[in-house]
């Protein structure tokens, strides 16, 4: 597999439950894709956010920022992706 990136975890979505999931995979030592249509996710969206324990208010975006600060600090692999990943799921049938 000379040449080819192997992930141990491929984590789709940029928001708090990416970001969240990235951090955690990265202090297990999982090497980790995290891909997004947008970074931030629903946050980006809202400027008070006053129920974020240890913030009284914050906005979203400033928010999403500290987020990133953190992803920043481990060896997380961030990319942008702009086709649709959605997924579909079927009952399989009895
Ligand atoms: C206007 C607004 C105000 C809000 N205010 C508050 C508040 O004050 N307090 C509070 O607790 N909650 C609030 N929420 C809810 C909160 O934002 C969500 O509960 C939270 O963002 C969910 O996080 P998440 O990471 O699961 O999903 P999201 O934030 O939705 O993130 C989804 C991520 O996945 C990516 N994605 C989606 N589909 C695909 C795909 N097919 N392929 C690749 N990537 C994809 C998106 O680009 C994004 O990066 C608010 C929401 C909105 C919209």
């Amino acid at each position: 597999m000379r040449g080819m990136l192997v992930y141990e975890l491929i984590i789709i979505g940029g928001g708090p439950a990416g970001m969240t999931a990235a951090v955690y995979a990265a202090r297990k030592r999982k090497k980790a894709l995290m891909v997004m249509k947008e970074f931030g996710g629903q946050p980006m969206w809202t400027m008070d956010i006053e129920n974020y324990m240890g913030y009284q208010f914050v906005t979203g975006p400033e928010l999403m920022d500290k987020f990133d600060e953190q992803v920043k600090k481990f060896p997380i692999e961030k990319r942008k992706i702009f086709f649709f990943l959605d997924a579909h799921y079927t009952q399989p049938r009895k």
